[in-house]
């Protein structure tokens, strides 16, 4: 396996994790830990959603967060936005840059948008123009791409048609998306390498949920595709409400060990991820489920070789 000497882990934990939170973290809470994982070394997040507070209200206080992040050279602090008003939104409160989603498939955009992908796909254009003018990075997550819970597994010929009409936009971040945590490394490799393949000008990045515990060897399928970017989301928080029974995403935690141990550079100090980790499960009062932490919390007696 041809490994590269860097990857960038981008924190998606406050967005896609806290907004499946049953429990609304207070808006301090959500700065702290924000501000923990920049002092951890992150330095890429989607730090929350500029969308309408009655969609979801977890995430209502998106302004007062932002207002308060830390400045750390380098870093970028994006939102989830899911029309132009977000936009706007995004760009008043300082975003560096904002993520646009669409679903692989019908039924999903429609439970997750309340819009078909044509529809959700006509905002993409107009955004990306504003990006390019006003100097904020857009990508774009394509959701579902491995698996939907109303339509399975897409074709691979309707995931590219999705991937044509964002490139055709200008956009050049896309992020593949297995959103309900059913994609196998196979599909991975095969997948990324082909779209890396079809779309040479095109960044593609990782976001994988852990729901049969198959994250980490996806990430490792998608290493090998040439993928150098990967979501993931501090103590494995999240889940989707139009994904029944979907998990989290990929540990932060679990993935900075997994790199580091096989010496791939992701600028991530571990001991303070971990203590990230304790914030994070302490606001939302439940345990979180990586692994890295129970293991280096409550080492097993070392065995000699
Ligand atoms: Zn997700």
């Amino acid at each position: 396996m041809d490994t590269p000497d860097r990857v960038e882990i981008v924190e998606v934990g406050p967005r896609d994790g806290l907004q499946n939170e049953a429990a609304t973290v207070p808006t301090a809470g959500k700065i702290a830990l924000i501000a923990a994982l920049t002092a951890a070394g992150i330095r890429r997040f989607e730090a929350t959603s500029f969308v309408s507070p009655r969609w979801i209200p977890q995430l209502a206080d998106a302004e007062a967060v932002f207002a308060s992040l830390p400045t750390v050279a380098g870093t970028v602090y994006g939102g989830l936005i899911p029309n132009e008003r977000g936009y706007e939104r995004a760009l008043a409160a300082g975003a560096r840059e904002v993520s646009l989603v669409v679903s692989a498939t019908e039924g999903h955009c429609r439970a997750n948008l309340n819009r078909s992908i044509a529809e959700a796909l006509a905002i993409f254009a107009p955004i990306a123009a504003r990006g390019r003018a006003d100097g904020l990075r857009v990508r774009a997550n394509i959701s579902t791409v491995f698996g939907c819970p109303f339509d399975g597994v897409p074709p691979l010929a309707r995931v590219f048609d999705v991937i044509e009409r964002i490139v055709a936009t200008g956009i050049d971040n896309v992020t593949l998306s297995d959103t309900l945590g059913v994609a196998n490394p196979r599909q991975v490799g095969l997948v990324f390498a082909q779209a890396s393949a079809a779309f040479p000008g095109t960044t593609f990045a990782a976001h994988f949920h852990d729901t049969r515990g198959l994250a980490l060897a996806n990430v490792i399928a998608a290493l090998d595709a040439g993928v150098r970017t990967f979501d993931a989301s501090i103590g494995g928080l999240g889940g989707c409400p139009y994904a029944p029974g979907a998990a989290g995403n990929v540990a932060t935690e679990d993935l900075a060990f997994m790199l580091q141990e096989m010496g791939i550079e992701t600028g991530i100090d571990l001991d303070r991820l971990l203590r990230a980790a304790e914030l994070v499960e302490a606001q939302v009062g439940h345990p979180l489920r990586a692994r890295i932490s129970r293991a280096l919390l409550a080492p097993l007696a070392a065995t000699p070789a």
